[in-house]
């Protein structure tokens, strides 16, 4: 089976792939932006939660291309901020995927506050002519009051997974994704779609 990732970003592909190869799926994945040949669309997100921008980006590439997608949102929940940044995680200081103004915003609004959990939700969406399904990926952490690393991307170097003494942005790229959101949300899939597939043979 051939499924379309809604995401231009190799590192997700590359991820999402070998997780999925893991469970013996015949399954490859290529993304929007081969699909399109360098020109995927521009699929704006605006739903009010993770789960309703993965369908949503899910709906409008299986209405362009009708061939099964799998669809992801992540987002960082911040518990004493009412779970932002959340949704608007890639735009909470107000430029899309400016991360450093981001980290900036969320230690000002973190100032003076002790309690710190937060977690990193990854919803993946898969969509196919007889089937909707989502499923989700968490991990679970603390944010830091200082920056701390220089690996990884995003809110990485604010959070410390729970069991570890280090930021994501500390750790290398295999350890991090050894526990991640994202690649717990790929587990998550990969069961998902192994239990669809043997249903359907
Ligand atoms: P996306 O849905 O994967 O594009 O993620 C939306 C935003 O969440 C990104 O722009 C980052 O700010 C943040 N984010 C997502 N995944 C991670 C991660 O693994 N580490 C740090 N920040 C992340």
């Amino acid at each position: 089976m051939q499924i379309i990732l809604a995401s231009n970003n190799q590192h997700k592909i590359d991820e999402l792939s070998a997780i999925l190869s893991s469970f013996g799926l015949p399954i490859s994945l290529i993304s929007q932006k081969t699909w399109f040949k360098g020109n995927p669309p521009e699929i704006e997100e605006t739903g009010s939660t993770l789960e309703e921008n993965a369908l949503l980006k899910a709906k409008a590439l299986f209405e362009m291309t009708s061939l099964p997608v799998i669809a992801d949102d992540t987002g960082l929940e911040v518990y004493a901020l009412d779970n932002a940044p959340g949704v608007f995680s890639a735009r909470y200081a107000g430029d899309h995927g400016n991360d450093v103004a981001n980290r900036r915003k969320l230690l000002h609004e973190m100032n003076g506050i002790s309690e710190r959990s937060a977690r990193f939700r990854t919803v993946l969406h898969f969509l196919n002519d007889e089937t909707s399904m989502s499923v989700d990926g968490v991990c679970e952490g603390k944010i830091t009051t200082i920056e701390k690393g220089d690996n990884g991307f995003g809110y990485d170097a604010l959070f410390i997974p729970d069991g570890s003494s280090m930021t994501f942005a500390e750790m290398d790229a295999m350890t991090k994704h050894s526990m991640s959101h994202r690649a717990r949300a790929c587990h998550a899939l990969g069961r998902t779609l192994a239990a669809y597939v043997k249903g359907n043979s």
